[in-house]
């Protein structure tokens, strides 16, 4: 088994642990964008949100919501990022579908998306692909 979440999960690589249950683990980013940033995987290996199913998708965020909650009172942190890399070319390195939580402090200068604009007549096209596949 080469996948590395897999790996922490079974204690074969080592981590920070902050939570687990039957169906989840939480633990902290080895390479963190602020301190207290943390990983919620689920147990089982799921590549990404096209890949798990909706009831481990449903436990998973559940305890997204718990280790927030405590990452937020237990650091003070003024608030948190919830991020999810999906796929490669959305910065997505290990194919383990896992939620980032990143704390944030008052003025900690970190800006996460460069924003655009829609052209004239674009954004009723764009809204009518998205619609057109739900
Ligand atoms: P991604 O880019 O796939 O959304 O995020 C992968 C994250 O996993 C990165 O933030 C990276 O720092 C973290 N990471 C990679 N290898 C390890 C590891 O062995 N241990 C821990 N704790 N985090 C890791
Ligand atoms: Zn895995």
């Amino acid at each position: 088994m080469d996948c590395i979440f897999c790996n922490i999960i079974i204690g074969k690589i080592p981590c920070y642990k902050t939570f687990e249950n039957d169906d989840v683990m939480a633990f902290l980013d080895i390479n963190p964008v602020s301190h207290g940033h943390t990983l919620v995987v689920p147990k089982k290996h799921f590549t990404n949100m096209e890949d798990i199913t909706e009831e481990e998708l449903g436990k998973l965020i559940k305890a997204v919501k718990k280790v927030a909650y405590a990452l937020k009172n237990g650091l003070g942190a003024a608030g948190y990022n919830v991020q999810l890399n999906n796929d490669p070319e959305a910065g997505q390195e290990v194919p383990h579908i896992h939620f980032h939580i990143i704390p944030r402090r008052q003025g900690d200068g970190l800006k996460i998306w460069k924003q655009t604009q829609y052209n004239k007549g674009e954004i009723e096209k764009v809204v009518d692909k998205i619609k057109g596949r739900i």
